[in-house]
């Protein structure tokens, strides 16, 4: 800036006199005439734009305007206040320097305004950036478990031939699981069932090792005649491998009317198996031995990879059998009847049973039972989840 060329102000030399009632006008004129001085004025302005040079943000040049520029209380503000109490004429050269000095001061501020605009814009560029070409974040999706889901596809076909849901307590008693079903304390058949007991083994609860209870169950409490079927999951003390797990699902079915025949369960048992496989493939029914039905059958469905043709060629399905062993089945023994209330001379049935996971791992080709529950989302992929 130019130095003032008001070099000769009237009371520049004077000094401030304590201020008095009588001589306020005079007191305010000299101080209005000191904040005007060229001198002081240019002390304004250098210390403006120090402290504009110095604010190093946006914020520190926000307070340097305030101290500085228009705050109320800024040296500039307060001297153009003054002009007001300046002689006639001595003000209009006095508005002048302030004008002057006013006008530099702002220029220096905004020159520092836009500056650090810039930069700050400059910063929020390359801190804020957005790489549009990055992959976007896939959001994955989960399924219902292949066991469950499976479950709920052959429940939805005997709800659709007129049955119901039943469903039981997994910790249950041992009358439920194995004396009502034919099972006495001493019969052979328990031990193929490899039971888990639950303490003390003297309270006669263990954890169901079959779905069969809730049978019993359901004829207790409902009034015939009964078509039910019943998914659920049970349990036995076997080692893990590819084809074993010591918790499994099950899905069983019960009919208990009048003139019920074995029949009837043949009829039933197409339907549930083209259901599992597909349409259009046979069944049979093997002799076998259950305590709880008879006669006793094993049902296998015509293998679907080969149609029942694996005679002709090799077939890793079914093990060229040309059958698949999907579970068991039987006419109610009269005995499981009698345990339950129900006249055997007028009402029959016939119940069958099958693994979830075996009839899963058959129509979906799978070899390790453990595949169903280790969470691989890769396993998972194929039945719908992560998609
Ligand atoms: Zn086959």
């Amino acid at each position: 800036m130019p130095p003032s060329t008001q070099s000769a102000h009237p009371n520049r030399s004077g000094e401030p006199e304590p201020p008095t009632p009588a001589d306020t006008g005079r007191d305010q004129t000299r101080a209005g005439d000191n904040q005007l001085d060229p001198d002081r004025l240019d002390q304004v302005r250098a210390q403006a734009a120090v402290a504009i040079a110095a604010a190093a943000d946006l914020d520190a040049l926000a307070v340097a305007r305030t101290a500085h520029v228009d705050g109320r209380a800024a040296p500039l503000v307060l001297a153009r206040r003054a002009l007001g109490s300046l002689p006639q004429a001595d003000r209009a050269a006095a508005g002048r320097r302030h004008n002057e000095v006013a006008e530099s001061v702002r220029a220096l501020y905004d020159a520092r305004l836009a500056e650090l605009t810039a930069e700050r814009d400059a910063r929020v560029l390359v801190e804020e950036r957005v790489d549009v070409t990055l992959p976007g974040g896939r959001r994955t999706h989960g399924a219902r478990h292949p066991i469950t889901a499976l479950s709920d596809r052959l429940v939805d076909v005997f709800v659709a031939m007129g049955y119901e849901v039943a469903e039981g307590p997994e910790v249950e008693h041992d009358w439920f699981n194995f004396e009502a079903l034919n099972l006495g304390p001493d019969h052979p058949a328990r031990s193929s069932h490899d039971t888990l007991y639950v303490d003390p083994v003297g309270s006669g609860l263990l954890l169901r090792t079959h779905t069969s209870p809730v049978q019993i169950r359901t004829l207790l409490a409902r009034p015939l005649p009964v078509y039910v079927v019943c998914p659920g999951r049970t349990y036995r003390n076997d080692a893990v491998d590819a084809t074993h797990s010591p918790v499994f699902g099950q899905l069983e079915g019960l009919a208990v009317d009048e003139g019920i025949t074995m029949a009837d369960l043949r009829g039933t048992l197409d339907v549930f198996a083209q259901a599992l496989f597909g349409s259009g493939l046979s069944t049979r029914l093997r002799p076998s031995y259950f305590p709880f039905t008879e006669p006793s059958a094993e049902l296998d469905v015509a293998c679907f990879a080969c149609r029942g043709e694996a005679a002709r060629q090799p077939c890793r399905v079914c093990c060229d059998e040309g059958w698949i062993e999907v579970g068991g089945c039987g006419m109610v023994d009269p005995n499981v009847l009698v345990a339950c209330g129900v006249d055997p001379a007028r009402y029959s049935g016939f119940a069958f049973g099958m693994g979830l996971e075996r009839a899963a791992m058959i129509r979906h080709d799978v070899r390790e039972i453990r595949d169903f529950v280790d969470g691989d989302v890769r396993f998972g992929r194929p039945f719908g989840t992560g998609s």
